[in-house]
């Protein structure tokens, strides 16, 4: 059955690219350079809430945090975010650069399926400087592109537009600390910093997205947390970077984590990367909300 899955996913790769080449997954790991202090030091200052991770297993640990229902909410702001762990306040929907790697008919779809008020734009946006680099554009500019590309996309569909600056986001400009990726299969997941003691986390609207385009997603966020401006070296067996299934019950729980196997294992072997140095969790969403 598993096999069988794999295969599957591996046709969809084929069919839409989405994962990047062998050789494309391992240039974007490569230009390692010294990871910032700062980055450094905000992981480490989570240092705590990993090992207890480990400890307790995810989810008794998650249900131990006081205010854990926070993370979740029906009434979001109706807009487009990015999947980066430094976007501060609720989005309903979490997709890399804001949809600015989609196809313009997966875009299209997206607006019209899940209709959005807003559309936001950030500060030093990892999926913009990979639309960048794809599109032979100046990647010094990667600011400006991500802006110019989201005004268009709020004028064409009506939407309103924000952008978010380095300073009003919630982690150091100088690099990604995430240690996490959240991969929401409820649709309420709203943000991992609206709860004491969550690491600090991507996130992927999965049941917004679809298996597919969350797929492409989830990937980049290993990308991101793996190479040159994310964790790097500090990501080893005994400190894995975690993706972490948030599911309403234990069948859909079941379900995510074998989803999550096989974009991993897809991944790492693309990036040569030790799947030893990802581990997949998952946890349930409060009963009562
Ligand atoms: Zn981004």
């Amino acid at each position: 059955m598993l096999r069988f899955e794999c295969a599957a996913l591996s046709n969809i790769n084929k069919k839409t690219n989405m994962f990047e080449t062998k050789e494309d997954e391992v240039n974007m790991m490569e230009n390692k350079k010294e990871i910032p202090k700062e980055v450094r030091k905000a992981y480490e200052s989570e240092r705590a809430i990993y090992e207890k991770i480990a400890d307790m297993g995810i989810e008794a640990y998650v249900e131990s945090l006081p205010n854990f229902h926070e993370a979740f909410k029906e009434d979001f702001e109706k807009q487009f975010g990015c999947i980066d762990e430094g976007m501060p306040g609720s989005f309903e929907t979490h997709l890399a650069g804001s949809g600015i790697l989609l196809s313009e008919e997966e875009f299209k779809e997206m607006i019209e399926r899940t209709k959005p008020e807003t559309i936001t734009s950030h500060a030093s946006c990892g999926a913009a400087k990979l639309y960048a680099e794809k599109n032979g554009l100046d990647v010094s500019q990667v600011d400006r592109i991500y802006q110019d590309w989201a005004i268009v996309q709020a004028k064409k569909y009506g939407l309103k537009y924000i952008h978010i600056s380095a300073d009003e986001m919630i982690r150091p400009k100088e690099g990604h600390t995430a240690g996490t990726c959240y991969c929401d299969f409820t649709g309420n997941f709203s943000n991992w910093d609206q709860v004491n003691g969550l690491p600090s986390g991507f996130i992927v609207s999965r049941e917004l997205l679809g298996k597919e385009i969350a797929a492409r997603d989830i990937a980049l966020s290993l990308t991101i947390a793996f190479g040159s401006h994310g964790l790097g070296d500090l990501l080893t067996e005994e400190n894995p970077f975690l993706l972490v299934a948030v599911a309403n019950n234990q069948e859909q729980l079941e379900a995510a984590i074998k989803e999550l196997e096989n974009i991993k294992n897809i991944w790492a072997e693309k990036a040569d990367v030790s799947r030893d140095r990802i581990r997949i969790e998952g946890f349930l969403a409060p009963k009562e909300q």
